[in-house]
C-alpha cells in the first residue's frame, strides 16, 4: 500500500506508534484504578507508568468518550430500542466493543478501521486470545494477513483514511446500514491526517450516515507556547500534528462539521469537559487516586485538547444528547452564523 502520509512532518509508521503510545497509557490508568479495562493489557508488550498528569489526562479522554457513547447507546425511539452501530475510525488497539460485550450494551454492529499494519497485529491477537476471540461469534473470520476479523457483530477492517472510496467499501464490507443511528469515533485520530483528507472524512460521514453523532477528541491551540512545544514533541518523533492550523480553536472545529454538512456541531475544551460534564463523583474518586500537584500544567494541558461532537438527526433521536446546554453555551447549527 503506498505511503499516502506524504508530508516531512510525518511517516506513517510513526503515526502508527501513537497507537502503542495510547495503549500504554490506558494500561498506566488501569493499574492505578483510573478505569477498568479487562483486555488492554492483551496489546502492551512494554508496560510503563505514566506521570500523575497524563493518567488524568487519559482518564478525561476515556470518560468524555464513554459518556457520550452510552447517551448515545440509551437513545430510544418513543420508548423502543432501534439497532445502532458504532464505527471507530483510526481505531487502534482500542477495546471499547469488548468491554460493552461484558456490560451487556454492544451494540448491533461495531466496525474499527485502521492502517492495516495496526489492524493486522490487532487481528492477529484476537485470533490467539481466547479472551478476545469469546466475545466475538465462532463462526468469525479473522485473518491476519487480512488485517481483517468479520464477525456477525463485531467487524474489523484494514483502511488508510485519506482515501475516501476505501470507506464506501467498508460499508459494503462490515454490512452497515448508513440509514441506522450511528456512532463515529475519531479519537486522536484525524489531527494527524492532512485538513483537505480530515475535512473528506467529516463530510462523507455526513453525506453516509443521516441518524449521526461524530466524536472527535483531539489537540488545539497551536499558536501558543504550550501548543508549540507539543506540535514540535510530535513532529520530532514523526507524526506531525498535520491538521491543527486548519482547525485551530473551538470554533474551527464546530465550522469544520458545519461546512461539511453536519445540521449541529459543538466543541468544549478538555478543561470545561472536565469540570462541566465529567461526573463529580467520579472526579472526586479519581482525584483521591495519586498525589497531583501540577494544577498550572494541568489546566494548560487541558486547554489544548477537546471534544467536539457534530448531530445529523434524521429520525429525531438526539434532541437531549451531549453536553449539559447552559446560557452561556449553545451548540452551533446551520447555517453557521458566524461563517456567514
Ligand atoms: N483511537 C485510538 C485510541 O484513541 O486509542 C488510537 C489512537 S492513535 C493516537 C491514532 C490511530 O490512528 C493509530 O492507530 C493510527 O494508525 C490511526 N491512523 C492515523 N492515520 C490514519 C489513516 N490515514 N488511516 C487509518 N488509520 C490512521
Amino acid at each position: 500500500m503506498a505511503d499516502t502520509v506524504a508530508d516531512s512532518r510525518s511517516n506513517r509508521a510513526a503515526v502508527q506508534a501513537t497507537n502503542d503510545d495510547a495503549s500504554a497509557s490506558k494500561l498506566s490508568c488501569i493499574k492505578k484504578g483510573y478505569m477498568k479495562d479487562d483486555y488492554i493489557h492483551l496489546f502492551v508488550r512494554r508496560p510503563v507508568r505514566r506521570s500523575p498528569i497524563i493518567n488524568r489526562g487519559y482518564f478525561a479522554r476515556w470518560a468524555a468518550l464513554r459518556k457520550l457513547l452510552l447517551q448515545f447507546l440509551e437513545t430510544d425511539m418513543n420508548g423502543n430500542q432501534t439497532k445502532k452501530q458504532i464505527l471507530s475510525l483510526g481505531a487502534g488497539f482500542d477495546t471499547t466493543y469488548f468491554q460493552l460485550q461484558d456490560e451487556g450494551k454492544a451494540p448491533h454492529l461495531y466496525v474499527e478501521v485502521d492502517f492495516k499494519e495496526v489492524t493486522s497485529k490487532k487481528a492477529a491477537k484476537i485470533e490467539t486470545s481466547s479472551q478476545l476471540r469469546d466475545k466475538i461469534s465462532p463462526t468469525a473470520s479473522v485473518s491476519r494477513e487480512k488485517g481483517e476479523v468479520l464477525s456477525d457483530h463485531y467487524k474489523l477492517l484494514p483502511v488508510d483514511l485519506c482515501n475516501i472510496n476505501n470507506l464506501n467499501d467498508i460499508i459494503m464490507l462490515a454490512d452497515m446500514d448508513p440509514s441506522l443511528p450511528t456512532f463515529i469515533i475519531a479519537e486522536c485520530v484525524l489531527i494527524y491526517l492532512d485538513p483537505d483528507s480530515s475535512s473528506a472524512v467529516v463530510g462523507w460521514a455526513s453525506k453516509t450516515f443521516s441518524t449521526a453523532v461524530f466524536f472527535l477528541y483531539e489537540q488545539i491551540h497551536p499558536e501558543d507556547a504550550f501548543g508549540q512545544q507539543m506540535i514540535k514533541n510530535l513532529e520530532s518523533r514523526g507524526c506531525g500534528l498535520l491538521g491543527i492550523y486548519a482547525t485551530p480553536t473551538l470554533h474551527a472545529k464546530e465550522k469544520l462539521f458545519l461546512d461539511q454538512g453536519w445540521q449541529r456541531a459543538i466543541a468544549w475544551d478538555m478543561l470545561r469537559v472536565y469540570t462541566d460534564f465529567i461526573e463529580a463523583q467520579e472526579r472526586r474518586r479519581i482525584e483521591r487516586l495519586e498525589l497531583f500537584d501540577e494544577f498550572e500544567e494541568w489546566h494548560m494541558m487541558q486547554e489544548h485538547y477537546c471534544v467536539a461532537y457534530a448531530i445529523n438527526d434524521a429520525m429525531g433521536l438526539f434532541g437531549d444528547f451531549g453536553f449539559p446546554i447552559s446560557r452561556s453555551s449553545s451548540s452551533s447549527t446551520w447555517p453557521n452564523p458566524s461563517s456567514a
